[in-house]
């Protein structure tokens, strides 16, 4: 049971200096977290150790996915026609991307606060602007061909234009080679699903200054900032997520519900990455647990194939989770074996619903979305065992042996039992940890004793230390009859609502200046991937499964 915390020794100092002129003095005093220093302090970002580059898995259990981390430098490359024109201005973008507390256009926060708060501090991704680029044909050019014919186009086109005033190799944040993220940002609307331009990510062969251009990612201005698309595609980018159909709105990779202020990256996204603390259950873990939001998240592994695993945690519908239904005890069930999510087959990534169904994993966008039986807490199902409904089976149908009861209400501090025999009386486990702060995180990790990490002999549940929970009673608990959730409380008709309300927002005030209007780009209409512009309703399955294998593909194959 030990935790994963020691990404976090990694974390970045985040400097916030202020610079005060004395009147009549020639000379600025400089102060860096309170103290006067003689000069600006060094903001070169931290070299990644020699070796060790962000897409190499890592970490026993975890870091399945890239994982670049600490100062991490991206360019943005802006792009305009002769028939479009940016609507906003590059100072603006900017602003968007790297300023910390942005606030504009109702936005809260920066593309750069968004996995600055979502890494825990442990991302701090940045965006050096250039452009804008006048593209050499008209907009509606690259509006047409085929597939990914004129992106390619002007990926290419761009790329040779910017060589002359472009250091490519500043990009390649972990010494391997290859450029992590460049972002390519086009003038309007974001056009048309599966032609001409249209949000996606990709990879390139293209040799400059050294390096691979490597990862990369296109998306449109539209009429004002929003970071959904943006966000996404980066998830794409930098840490090669796929698409997350069939999990509703439960991640940044899934269903555009709030387009603007979009929802956090998944926990098991966050856990494999090392920016939450994780504690590993295993088979003799008997013990009582608290979960908080942002705390320590909680895993269960399949001895026989440890990248699957069910993973916990509470997750709440405030700060950026506030378009949720409910709150509770989330928890999902990870494959890695399998390659993606392509409802309705079997997902990589899946909501175990707490109210027993599985119209989630079934459907792909844009509804449902979320509804409160979608967690685990008392009032909707306070036990996930062998067989309860839903039952904590593996993928190959096996009982899996886990055992999460006695479940609390959603709350800002869920408490729940996981094993199989009574408690021990001498309280056990530790609280989930305070959310927020980085190092607050690990507090509640520090009281599970640790065997070592996947080790079978989980028995050291360290007594007594940390928060101690009246075990006994909770022991008593355990006939908690297996509840078969909310008869037909999955059925969610309200969720559809819940979306488009948080999915109004965006495009008021945008003005719409010019052809962004796109009506078709509403949330409410919007698949789950930002790679898509809404097909029609009939074809939209059709494409969707197309989608998922293009980007997912993209991002795997070497295009150009
Ligand atoms: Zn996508």
């Amino acid at each position: 049971m030990r935790t994963f915390s020691f990404l976090r020794a990694a974390s970045i100092a985040l400097l916030t200096a202020t610079i005060t002129m004395f009147a009549g003095s020639a000379h600025a005093t400089i102060v860096v977290n309170g103290k006067t220093v003689s000069a600006w302090p060094d903001l070169e970002p931290n070299q990644p150790p020699p070796g060790i580059a962000f897409d190499r898995v890592g970490a026993p259990g975890i870091q399945l996915f890239p994982h670049p981390s600490g100062v991490v430098r991206g360019l943005t490359i802006l792009v305009d026609f002769s028939d479009q024109t940016g609507a906003y201005s590059k100072s603006e973008i900017d602003d968007w991307l790297n300023t910390q507390g942005y606030n504009k256009f109702g936005l809260s926060g920066s593309i750069r606060d968004y996995y600055l708060k979502q890494s825990n501090g442990l991302v701090d991704y940045q965006n050096e602007v250039h452009g804008f680029y006048r593209a050499k044909k008209a907009k509606s050019y690259y509006q047409g061909g085929n597939a990914y014919e004129r992106a390619d186009e002007l990926w290419a086109e761009v790329i040779d234009a910017l060589d002359a005033e472009v250091d490519f190799s500043k990009f390649d944040n972990d010494h391997d080679g290859k450029t992590e993220a460049i972002s390519l940002l086009y003038a309007g609307d974001e056009g048309t699903f599966g032609k001409g331009l249209w949000p996606h990510a990709s990879v390139s062969n293209d040799q400059r200054d050294g390096v691979r251009v490597n990862r990369y990612m296109m998306t449109a201005m539209d009429d004002q900032p929003t970071n959904y698309v943006f966000a996404h595609e980066s998830g794409h980018m930098l840490f090669g997520w796929p698409d997350l159909y069939g999990v509703g709105d439960y991640s940044i990779m899934a269903n555009r519900g709030a387009n603007t202020n979009p929802v956090g990256v998944d926990d098991v996204l966050r856990a494999d990455q090392g920016w939450i603390d994780l504690v590993d259950i295993t088979s003799t873990t008997n013990a009582r647990y608290q979960a908080t939001p942002n705390g320590v998240v909680y895993r269960y592994r399949n001895p026989a194939r440890p990248t699957e695993y069910f993973l916990w945690s509470n997750v709440q519908n405030v700060g950026e989770w506030q378009s949720l239904a409910g709150g509770g005890l989330l928890v999902w069930h990870f494959d890695k074996s399998i390659n993606g999510n392509n409802p309705p087959q079997t997902l990589q990534l899946a909501v175990v619903q707490g109210g027993g169904t599985r119209q989630l994993s079934a459907t792909q966008w844009p509804s449902p979305g979320s509804a409160k039986t979608d967690f685990f807490g008392k009032g909707v199902n306070t036990e996930f065992a062998a067989t309860t409904k839903p039952a904590s089976k593996w993928n190959d149908g096996t009982a899996s042996g886990l055992r999460i009861y006695d479940i609390g209400a959603s709350s800002p501090s869920i408490a729940f039992s996981v094993g199989v025999g009574p408690l021990p009386a001498t309280g056990d486990g530790g609280s989930g940890g305070g959310g927020g702060g980085p190092s607050s995180g690990a507090s509640g990790a520090a009281a599970h004793a640790g065997s070592p990490f996947g080790g079978s002999s989980g028995a050291a549940v360290a007594g007594g230390s940390g928060t101690s929970f009246a075990a006994a009673g909770a022991a008593g608990a355990s006939g908690a009859p297996s509840v078969g959730g909310t008869p037909g409380a999955g059925g969610t008709p309200d969720v559809g609502g819940a979306r488009s309300t948080a999915s109004g927002a965006p495009s008021t005030g945008s003005g719409g200046s010019s052809s962004a209007a796109a009506p078709a780009l509403s949330a409410q209409d919007e698949a789950g991937c930002a790679c898509s512009t809404a097909p029609g309703s009939s074809r939209r399955a059709a494409l969707a499964w197309g989608l998922a294998a293009l980007v997912f593909g993209a991002i795997r194959r070497r295009r150009r």
